[in-house]
């Protein structure tokens, strides 16, 4: 190999078909049965995007092949290993991708095995708790804002709504003890599900490019490193490292708590005509409560006064295939208990959201957004 690798690695062997693309100096391979050639094309043209996305974000891919390869279903997972990455049938290879209001399986699942190579093989966790939020919660992340890059954040939606239901699911479902994320066991519905709505939560607090220098300066500081290996501690430190007091809370909210919104649009309504000056006046009611739980679900009211999106649609937010539908979108100090919004606006909304991309862990989402 010409980079350091962990001792870990595939074999396979199978008569397959193969496709072979160089880009930007690294032969990108992807090796499948002849009969599944149906994705190949969107899997080579994700492994692109990732590659460019993860080398002007976090620094560059240490090796000169990415190879994907095709195995039946008696498994179903992709996984990383140095520049290889087993991928089984089921969930790529033979999934019909051709419906453009469901999420891209093929092209998500790839950015996210790609991701691997930064974030698992570059640097690895500690072999202590919260260790999978250095490889999975960071893979989710990177391969979320590859997936927003192509898709954008209408679409990323649904993709979170889906991560944050399996967190509620999976912590519903707890046989010992919710851990904090950033002591995550063998807990995939935290260092996954959570892990994405989280990692987003921040991107929209700090903003890519100081979370994305963060997440760099902390691979720069571990890369290929055993001694020691770093921990969530030590990813926390780097994504503090220039942020705000208020940010810093939140952060720590996310990580080492286990905090919970209840928002809900309660009430919506609009003007019949518009003004002299062409404007409806809309009004909305949104109740609002912040928890904290303790590991076996008990949760304790907590202040809550932050600035939270408030969003005003013209068609439906659940219609992955509608275009230019956001008429406002503003992020408004929310309190606890009952908040009135009054907002001036020259469309027509259809819909009101609280929140309505799901970048907080927020226990009912349906009830975020409110038809007029
Ligand atoms: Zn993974």
């Amino acid at each position: 190999m010409d980079a350091p690798i962990i001792n870990f690695y595939a074999v396979q062997s199978a008569e397959l078909e193969s496709k072979k693309v160089e880009y930007n100096g690294v032969n990108i391979e992807v090796y499948f049965h002849k009969s599944h050639a149906w994705n190949v094309d969107r899997m080579i043209e994700s492994v692109q995007d990732s590659i460019d996305y993860f080398t002007q974000a976090f620094g560059p891919y240490q090796h000169k092949q990415l190879r994907i390869i095709e195995f039946p279903r008696y498994r179903s997972f992709a996984q990383s290993f140095a520049n290889t990455v087993p991928y089984s049938e089921s969930i790529g290879f033979v999934t019909d991708s051709r419906d453009e209001s469901k999420i891209d399986l093929p092209y998500y699942v790839t950015a996210h095995e790609v991701a691997h190579q930064w974030w698992g093989h570059q640097v690895s966790g500690a072999n202590v708790e919260g260790a999978a939020v250095m490889s999975e919660t960071l893979s989710q992340y990177s391969a979320l804002m590859v997936l927003e890059k192509r898709f954008g954040p209408e679409k990323l939606r649904k993709f979170l709504k889906y991560e944050l239901d399996r967190y509620l699911m999976g912590r519903t479902g707890e046989a010992f003890e919710e851990m904090p994320l950033y002591k995550t066991q063998a807990q995939q519905y935290l260092h996954y599900n959570k892990g994405s709505v989280v990692m987003m939560a921040i991107y929209d607090r700090l903003g890519e490019k100081r979370l994305n220098a963060a997440l760099k300066a902390f691979l720069n500081e571990f890369r290929y490193q055993s001694t020691p290996y770093p921990t969530t501690l030590d990813l926390l430190s780097y994504l503090k490292q220039d942020a705000t007091q208020a940010e810093q809370n939140f952060i720590d909210d996310q990580f080492k708590y286990i905090t919970l919104y209840e928002l809900e649009m309660k009430e919506v309504s609009i003007s019949d005509e518009a003004d002299s000056d062409g404007f409806y006046s809309v009004t909305l009611n949104v109740e609002a409560v912040k928890q904290r739980a303790d590991g076996q679900g008990e949760e304790t009211e907590q202040p809550l006064d932050e600035l939270i999106d408030i969003v005003l649609f013209s068609d439906d937010p659940e219609n992955l295939l509608a275009e230019d539908f956001v008429i406002y979108s503003q992020k408004h100090q929310i309190v606890t208990g009952t908040n009135i919004i009054e907002l001036r606006v020259k469309e027509k909304p259809l819909f009101a959201g609280v929140d309505p991309y799901v970048k907080l862990v927020d226990k009912d989402n349906v009830n975020n957004l409110a038809k007029f």
